[in-house]
């Protein structure tokens, strides 16, 4: 047994720890080893121990972890430059997490709102939505259950329906400054925006003269087999924010917007940890890596054929399907099985598997983005084995 008891209870953990890993593979303090498709949420896009990140990071280590947030550092300078002529945003703001990445978005929008538009406030966000574990992005989630759950709530945050473009447009007033939400929701179980939608969506905020604010926290970075989701659909928004992958492990999110929107002043926004060099380093492989030729091309086609596996064992099983974009996936079973799959799947022998289900009908796969096709292969196995052992 290992001694637990000074680990604040926030969630249940199996009696385990996890020791090392190298790509899609992690492994225990018994040397049990685990194919692992959850990749810390989404969050190690090049998978356990990369070379790449590892030697950024003792570079940086070596040169300067903390010159301090009053200071440029050069990783810092040459991440934010990295983004900007990878997208079409011109500024960027680096923080630690996705939640804060979005209270950054948040405030942004707010500021905006004041001067330039009659101090409007309002954000429109959506149904199971998931947008961080602050006040702010608590109450800006559709997660059922968190309005009351440390109420009172931050205000401003009335809730559309997601792919319909009706819920939204009754929902803008003149305090309207804002739609946020994410290309692809990840938490409310991967569910993709769909094109029209979008399409439209930017279209209506432009009529409106409002902000479009995507939160590619868990999309972003090479997910969907863009560099970011919202190129999936052809549009520009206003304000993005990026987390997990963007660290590939290590904390880093960032908030980048339009030159137009960039309207925060000294004073406005800060952390003692933005654009902290030892972080921003590891960034910098990160993003190197996933632009580098044909990588992004191989996410899509390892999308594609992950896709096709499901659906096939979908078949077979007579379960309801799949859906998602490149990889970021989720299995429709045709029951509530899901979290005791997810258990079994762990608990496998010799070797384990590590998914994770959002709803309890609903498998979600988020490897590492050079995951290989044997590995996708030697998934699929295990889950064959165990959808077909679960309860009828
Ligand atoms: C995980 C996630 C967040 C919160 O990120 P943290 O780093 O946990 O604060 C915000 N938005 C989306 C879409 C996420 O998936």
């Amino acid at each position: 047994m290992i001694d637990t008891h000074s680990i604040m209870y926030i969630t249940n953990r199996p009696d385990i720890t996890m020791v090392s890993g190298e790509g899609s593979w992690l492994t225990d303090n018994e040397g049990k080893r685990y194919l692992d498709f959850m990749q810390g949420w989404a969050v190690n896009c090049l998978g356990h121990s990369n070379p790449g990140m590892i030697s950024a990071l003792e570079q940086q280590a070596r040169k300067v972890m903390n010159p301090s947030p009053a200071f440029y550092n050069e990783p810092m300078i040459d991440l934010a430059n990295l983004l900007t002529d990878n997208s079409c945003f011109d500024k960027v703001f680096f923080a630690n997490s996705g939640a804060e990445a979005n209270e950054g978005a948040i405030k942004l929008a707010r500021k905006w709102g004041q001067l330039h538009k009659n101090k409007a406030f309002e954000i429109i966000t959506f149904d199971h939505s998931f947008h961080g574990r602050t006040l702010a992005t608590m109450s800006a989630s559709g997660k059922p259950g968190w309005d009351t759950m440390f109420a009172p709530q931050v205000p401003g945050f009335p809730k559309a329906t997601l792919n319909d473009l009706s819920s939204v447009e009754q929902l803008i007033n003149e305090n309207t400054v804002a739609v946020m939400l994410e290309p692809v929701q990840g938490e409310g179980g991967v569910i993709p925006a769909e094109l029209e939608f979008m399409k439209d969506l930017r279209a209506l905020t432009k009529k409106h003269n409002i902000l479009l604010i995507v939160d590619e926290v868990q999309s972003g970075c090479g997910r969907t087999g863009k560099l970011f989701a919202h190129q999936l659909f052809d549009v520009k928004p206003d304000i993005m924010t990026l987390g997990k992958g963007i660290g590939g492990g290590v904390p880093l999110s960032a908030l980048l917007c339009t030159d137009e929107v960039a309207s925060f002043v000294p004073g406005d926004q800060g952390g003692t940890y933005n654009g902290n060099p030892l972080m921003c380093a590891v960034g910098i492989s990160v993003i190197q890596q996933l632009t580098a030729p044909g990588f992004l091309d191989a996410v899509m086609a390892k999308g594609a054929y992950l896709k096709n596996k499901l659906l096939k064992l979908s078949d077979e099983l007579g379960l309801d399907g799949e859906r998602g974009e490149g990889l970021l996936r989720a299995l429709k079973l045709n029951r509530d099985i899901g979290p005791s799959i997810v258990e079994a799947a762990r608990l496998m022998t010799p070797q384990g598997l590590l998914i994770n289900a959002p709803r309890p009908n609903l498998i979600r796969f988020m490897p590492a983005l050079n995951v290989s096709n044997e590995e996708i292969d030697l998934m699929v196995d295990m889950l064959s084995q165990l959808i077909a052992q679960a309860p009828k």
